[in-house]
């Protein structure tokens, strides 16, 4: 059995999946209050920049996948309008539920799909625009999942990835403390549930940094990669395209 990173442990690859899929169905109904909290509300401006490097115009398709509790895909479908089409994916079912549920009560019509991104059903060359936001970290094989988004992008369709990174070396310190501190503090306090939180502070520092997910995108095929650092590198979006 092939072995992977789960935050800082190395387990096999069924129990990266199954622990994983145990923190989003722990923190699926404290998610959206607990991302606000922790960024400050940054996680709302990281996103806008995502959906503005995206561009989408009226009547595209855009697929978000591990898209959760449907941020990306909420503002997706008032920008593509009745005309366009705007799919949610994501593997979990706890996240998913959240993220369906909000679209009803916002009044969006979007199709709603629990699956694996390193298996997307959906055929080859359908979607303008594929996103994956805060979730390519979470997955046991990021190659499989880069060509099977990069798969079902149209030619001239492009990938987002959002995605925590590697912060400027200055702050390295300051960002420890809080990730390693207060993140799991406040995880008990909001969610009552630490563990999930320290998992995602492990977890990013398990993730490719900049330069090398540039380099996994290309290996999966896209081209004309580019990378915009935000909050010092916090996190950074990279911007791909299918030809
Ligand atoms: N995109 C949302 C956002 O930005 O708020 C949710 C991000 S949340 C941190 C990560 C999501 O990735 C979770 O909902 C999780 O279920 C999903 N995920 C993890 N592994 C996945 C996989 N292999 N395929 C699809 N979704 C996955």
């Amino acid at each position: 059995m092939s072995k992977t990173h789960f935050g800082f442990e190395t387990v096999d690859e069924q129990e990266k999946s199954r622990r994983v899929a145990g923190v989003f169905s722990s923190v699926a109904q404290k998610y959206d209050v607990m991302n606000d909290l922790m960024s400050m509300g940054l996680h709302r401006l990281w996103k806008k920049f995502a959906i503005d490097l995206a561009a989408p115009r009226p009547g595209e398709r855009v697929l978000d996948v591990a898209g959760g509790t449907a941020d990306l895909s909420s503002a997706f479908a008032r920008l593509v309008g009745p005309t366009g089409q705007v799919w949610l994916t994501d593997i979990n079912n706890a996240m998913i539920t959240v993220g369906r549920d909000r679209l009803l009560d916002e009044g969006v019509l979007a199709p709603v799909a629990q699956c694996d991104a390193e298996k997307l059903p959906f055929p080859d060359n359908h979607f303008d625009i594929v996103t994956v936001a805060f979730g390519l970290r979470n997955m046991t094989h990021k190659d499989k999942a880069l060509e099977e988004m990069r798969r079902v992008l149209r030619p001239g369709g492009r990938l987002l990835v959002l995605e925590f990174s590697k912060v400027w070396k200055p702050l390295e310190k300051a960002y420890d403390a809080y990730s390693f501190k207060l993140l799991p503090w406040l995880g008990q306090k909001i969610a009552g549930d630490a563990d999930s939180y320290r998992y995602l502070a492990e977890s990013i520092r398990m993730h490719p940094d900049q330069a090398t997910l540039k380099a996994m995108m290309e290996q999966a095929g896209l081209e004309r990669v580019e990378v915009f650092n935000m909050t010092a590198g916090v996190v950074a979006l990279h911007r791909g395209y299918k030809f």
